[in-house]
C-alpha cells in the first residue's frame, strides 16, 4: 500500500494570502481619499476572489499586489466601471463605446452646464426664457427646416411624433422597414407603446406605392418611412421613393415622416466615405413633412432625438404630454448646441471627432501605422484592413482603413490591453489582434507604443 502522506502535497497558497488589516494599512493615502470602509471592502472583495481563483501550487501575490488590484476595484466601482477607453476596433460610431465621441467644444459646454447656469434665464431681461426654444432653432437652421424640437433621443422623438400625430389612429408602414436596432427597439413594439396601430404594407423585399395607397384610409394618421439603418435587402427588390410618398400624403392630406436615424444633414459628395447614406436634406427636398434623427449618429453629438420639419407639425409634438417626459437633459442640451453650432459654420465640421474619423485619408493612416509599427519593434505591421461607421449607417460598406498588427496569442494580447490603463480595444481578424487606426486620435499615439508594450508584458509576449 502506498503511504499518501509519502507524497508531499503542494503547499496551499491560500494560506500564504496577506490579512486584511495589512493591506488597508499599506493604503493610506486611498483611505484618505475614499474612506476606511470602502477600501476595507475592495481588499476583503479581492481576497475573497483570490481564495476562490488560486489553485493549488500557485503563488500568493503580497500584500503590494493585493493593494494594486484593491485599489482597481475601488477607482471602477467609484466611475460606476466607466472608464475612458481607446477604440482601436476602426467602428466610428461603436454603440458599446458610447457611439459618437465629442467635440472639445461640446465637452466645454457640458462641463459649464455641469453648475449653476442660464438654463431656463433669459438674461438679458431676467425672465425666463426657453432654452428649448433656443436650440429648436438651431436644430431647424440646421436641417434646413422650418421648425425642430429636441428630445432626449431618437427612439423618444419616432415616440413622440407618432402619439402626438397618430395616436388612436393608423400608420402605414412598407413590411421591408420593420426594423429592430440594438434589441430593445423594434418598430412595432414602438407604434404599440404610442397607441397607433401599425398597418405594414407589401413584402419585405417589395413594396410599391399602390400598396401604401391601398392600405391608407380614413383612419390613417400619418405615413411612415424608416431608414434601414443596420440591414440591406439586396437582390429583387423595390422601394416607394420618399418622394412618392409624399404625393400620397397631399392627396390624402395626412403627414409623411422620415425615420432617418443616422442624421447625416448634408448630401455627401461622391468619393465620400458616406456616399450613399441618406441625408436630411434630400428628405427635406423630396418634401417630408417631418425628419426624426439621433444626436449621437453622423450628426456626431450627444444622445438626443431631433424633430424637424413643417412648424405646425413641429408644435403639435412639443406641446404633447410625452414631451415633458422625453426631455432632454441640460449637459445633453449644451453638448447638442455645441455641436449644432459646428454644423452652421462648416457643412463638413472636422471638429467634430466623428466627422474627422470619417474622413481621414487611407495614405495618413497608412504612415501613422507604419510608424507605429516599427516603434512598437518586431512582430508589428502596418497592414491595410477595413473598418466601420456603425451606428446605423450603411451597413453594408466597408470603410478601407489601416492598422498595426500584432504578432502573438490574439485573444490573450487582446485580453492584456483590454487590462491596460487605459483599456485598448482592437480587433481579432484571422488569427491576428489589429489596433485600427481611424478610430484612435493621432494624438493618442505615443500612449498606444506605450500601451502595447505594456500588454505585451502583461501577455507574456515577447
Ligand atoms: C438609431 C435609430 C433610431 C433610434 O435612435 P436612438 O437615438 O438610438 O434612440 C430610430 N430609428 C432609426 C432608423 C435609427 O437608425
Amino acid at each position: 500500500m502506498t503511504d499518501l502522506r509519502a507524497v508531499p502535497e503542494p503547499p496551499d497558497p491560500r494560506a500564504a494570502l496577506p490579512q486584511v488589516d495589512a493591506v488597508v494599512r499599506s493604503l493610506p493615502d486611498l483611505v484618505a481619499e475614499a474612506g476606511h470602509a470602502s477600501v476595507t471592502a475592495a481588499v476583503r472583495a479581492e481576497l475573497d476572489h483570490l481564495r476562490a481563483a488560486l489553485a493549488p501550487g500557485g503563488r500568493a501575490p503580497d500584500v503590494g499586489e493585493v493593494a494594486a488590484a484593491a485599489e482597481r476595484r475601488v477607482r471602477d466601482a467609484r466611475s460606476g466601471g466607466l472608464v475612458a477607453v481607446v477604440n482601436a476596433t476602426g467602428v466610428v460610431l461603436h454603440t458599446g463605446l458610447g457611439r459618437a465621441p465629442l467635440s472639445a467644444a461640446a465637452r466645454e459646454a457640458i462641463q459649464v452646464a455641469a453648475g449653476y447656469s442660464s438654463v431656463e434665464l433669459d438674461l438679458a431681461t431676467g425672465d425666463r426664457g426657453s432654452r428649448t426654444a433656443h436650440l429648436g432653432g438651431l436644430a431647424a437652421s440646421a436641417c434646413g427646416t422650418e421648425a425642430a424640437t429636441v428630445v432626449n433621443n431618437g427612439a423618444g422623438a419616432l415616440l413622440l411624433v407618432l402619439a402626438a400625430l397618430a395616436g388612436g389612429r393608423e400608420v402605414v408602414v412598407s413590411r421591408g422597414e420593420l426594423v429592430e436596432i440594438g434589441g430593445s427597439y423594434r418598430l412595432p413594439d414602438v407604434m404599440q407603446a404610442a397607441g397607433v396601430t401599425l398597418v405594414e404594407v407589401g413584402t419585405t423585399n417589395r413594396t410599391r406605392l399602390a400598396d401604401h395607397r391601398d392600405a391608407a384610409g380614413p383612419d390613417t394618421g400619418l405615413l411612415l418611412k424608416v431608414h434601414r439603418s443596420n440591414f440591406a435587402i439586396v437582390g429583387f427588390t423595390e422601394d416607394t421613393p420618399l418622394a412618392d410618398l409624399v404625393g400620397l400624403g397631399r392627396e390624402l392630406d395626412v403627414p409623411v415622416v422620415h425615420d432617418l436615424g443616422s442624421g447625416l444633414l448634408v448630401e455627401p459628395p461622391a468619393g465620400s466615405p458616406l456616399a450613399g447614406e441618406p441625408s436630411v436634406a434630400a428628405s427635406v427636398a423630396a418634401g417630408a413633412d417631418l425628419v426624426v434623427i439621433s444626436g449621437d449618429k453622423l450628426l456626431g453629438g450627444p444622445q438626443a432625438g431631433i424633430i424637424a420639419g413643417r412648424a405646425d407639425l413641429v408644435a403639435t409634438c412639443a406641446r404633447h404630454p410625452l414631451a415633458r417626459a422625453l426631455r432632454i437633459d441640460a449637459l445633453q442640451r449644451a453638448a447638442l448646441e455645441a455641436t449644432l453650432a459646428a454644423h452652421l459654420r462648416d457643412p463638413v465640421p472636422h471638429e467634430l471627432p466623428t466627422v474627422a474619423m470619417l474622413h481621414t485619408t487611407t495614405a495618413e493612416l497608412r504612415s501613422r501605422a507604419e510608424r507605429l509599427a516599427a516603434a512598437c519593434g518586431d512582430g508589428a505591421e502596418a497592414v491595410a484592413t477595413t473598418g466601420r461607421v456603425g451606428g446605423g449607417s450603411l451597413p453594408t460598406r466597408e470603410l478601407p482603413s489601416w492598422a498595426v498588427a500584432l504578432d502573438g496569442p490574439a485573444d490573450a494580447l487582446s485580453a492584456a490591453l483590454r487590462q491596460g490603463h487605459p483599456p485598448v480595444l482592437g480587433r481579432i481578424t484571422g488569427d491576428r489582434l489589429l489596433l485600427d487606426l481611424r478610430t484612435v486620435p493621432p494624438a493618442g499615439d505615443e500612449e498606444l507604443v506605450a500601451l502595447v508594450a505594456a500588454a505585451r508584458e502583461r501577455a507574456g509576449v515577447r
